[in-house]
């Protein structure tokens, strides 16, 4: 029997005072003891002066567990494989050559992929889906939880039902694999989803997340306002009709709002290029947040999103590592870090809120995940000299 009370003893109760603690909202207190049981469901916050015996020291900042909602598992395998700094359409020119490999290597790829965003404190992924084989891999981690979003696009409007209904075989056989998880379909890009495939998508939306790749080029912007650009040679190059479309002359932002508006959440996804303006048309509600994925910016565009204006606007944040296409390492704590490089006045908080409460009410995973609310079980982590670890 330990040297610990009664109290303790009978609900096998842990009690943890970190350097700093911040629970998915804000600091607290130096001296703040964090009480949970043994598998790390939240049980109180509490003074030290109160906490009783059994203390256990944690040198550095302890959080809840990071929520990562953009990632592409599938494309684990296609590390180092395309170019930094030539673009978006290059970019997918690049991906689209590469991404088939034996399943082997993928699914490999994606096993470690798991284990690498665990070691960085992350439990919670919406994970991008164009395949179902991350279904497996998933499937063997119940320990994180995933959000899948099932992806689809087809900028032929001859491919829309095909296209659709192999994004619903997805979905299927991911369900059967993880009944009851929480996955939706989603189109992949403003350039990349024809009116005929959002028809069929729109009216599964309601009571669901939805994401949207939003303003990653600038080219997305030039497509919608006057039919030219990148994305167009991107399509000749690809041999993508592009007959059927007919510029809004709007951003995409204005093209793209009344087509996600029934969904439950939205989540735009990098909006590196998105403007005050944009943010008008948008017109964002507490359903809407903003999905940052700096260092994949700063890998396929040479670029960082607005962040000022974003904290201006006060619209939700959450933050995205993308995939290992784009990426040399899956870690929220590192996508933190570049912001805060960049944007040395950002308060840390702030960033941490977006890594945590904010990525879990995304994903509607807040109920359990986020924050350290009584009865949550999120996830400890713990950071010091920037390494980060998993406590529980
Ligand atoms: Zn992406």
């Amino acid at each position: 029997m330990g040297a610990i009370c009664q109290f303790c003893d009978l609900y096998a109760l842990k009690k943890w005072l970190p350097t700093q603690l911040f629970d998915g909202h804000q600091f607290w207190p130096s001296q703040t003891v964090l009480v949970t049981d043994e598998a790390g469901t939240i049980v109180d916050l509490v003074h030290g002066a109160d906490a009783g015996p059994g203390v256990q020291h944690l040198e550095g900042l302890l959080c809840p567990g990071f929520v990562n909602v953009h990632c592409h598992l599938e494309l684990s395998h296609l590390k180092n494989a395309i170019a930094p700094g030539q673009g978006l359409p290059a970019f997918i020119l690049g991906i689209l050559a590469k991404r088939g490999a034996p399943e082997e290597t993928m699914l490999a790829a994606m096993e470690a992929a798991v284990a690498a965003m665990q070691a960085a404190g992350i439990v919670a992924v919406g994970d991008i889906a164009n395949l179902a084989l991350s279904a497996q891999v998933k499937a063997h981690h119940p320990e994180m939880a995933w959000h899948h979003f099932i992806e689809t696009s087809g900028w032929n409007p001859v491919l829309a039902a095909p296209r659709f209904a192999a994004a619903q075989a997805v979905e299927a056989q991911t369900l059967a694999l993880m009944p009851g998880a929480l996955s939706s379909l989603n189109p992949h890009a403003p350039y990349s989803v024809s009116p005929a495939l959002w028809q069929m998508l729109q009216p599964h939306f309601p009571g669901k997340t939805i994401t949207l790749h939003h303003q990653e080029t600038a080219a997305e912007n030039e497509l919608f306002e006057n039919g030219r650009g990148g994305l167009v040679e991107m399509y000749q190059k690809l041999g993508i009709d592009h007959g059927h479309f007919e510029p809004t002359g709007t951003r995409s932002a204005a093209a793209m709002a009344p087509l996600m508006q029934k969904a439950q959440h939205r989540i735009w996804v990098h909006n590196s290029f998105t403007t005050a303006q944009d943010l008008h048309d948008l017109a964002p509600t507490e359903q809407d947040f903003f999905c940052l994925c700096p260092t994949a910016n700063q890998y396929i565009e040479n670029t960082l999103p607005p962040v000022e204006l974003f904290r201006e606007q006060g619209v939700n944040l959450v933050l995205g590592t993308d995939s290992l296409a784009s990426n040399h390492q899956l870690s929220i704590w590192a996508e933190i870090q570049t912001l805060r490089n960049a944007f040395p006045h950002l308060p840390l908080a702030e960033t941490l809120q977006w890594a945590t409460i904010n990525g879990a009410k995304a994903l509607q995973m807040d109920d359990q995940l986020g924050s350290f609310a009584k009865g949550k079980r999120p996830g400890l982590v713990c950071i010091h000299q920037d390494k980060v670890c998993r406590i529980l």
